[in-house]
């Protein structure tokens, strides 16, 4: 299959998530300093720490989705990229449309999902 577009399109899914998790970082995420100035707001407390947990959570998403991303341009590079990593069958295309990086089909992605794995 011609994976020219779709290096292109993980490539910049790669971008992006590195800038969001720049962004993140520079803000304090992951950084739990804010939490020890909460006597000077205390009516600030639960919306800080739930920003700080938000921030986190995105940070672990995007630890995550750039696993699976970088796991797909290995893909493109040693041919395999476009069939499932569990049963070796080709990904259809609409699924792949939406999730360049998937690495299973709908089927195997579901197990796994329900195994806890993904
Ligand atoms: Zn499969």
């Amino acid at each position: 299959m011609d994976t020219h577009d779709t290096r292109q399109q993980l490539e910049q899914m790669l971008h992006e998530i590195d800038s969001t998790t720049q962004v993140l970082l520079a803000e304090g995420a992951g950084d739990s300093s804010e939490i020890s100035h909460v006597d000077q707001h205390p009516a600030d407390t639960a919306s800080e720490i739930s920003d700080a947990d938000n921030q986190n959570a995105v940070l672990e998403n995007n630890a995550d989705q750039k696993a699976q991303v970088v796991a797909a341009l290995q893909r493109i590079e040693d041919g395999s990229y476009g069939r499932c990593v569990e049963c070796g069958q080709a990904i259809p295309a609409a699924r792949l449309e939406v999730r360049p990086e998937a690495a299973r089909c709908i089927v195997d992605q579901e197990k796994a999902e329900a195994a806890g794995q993904a």
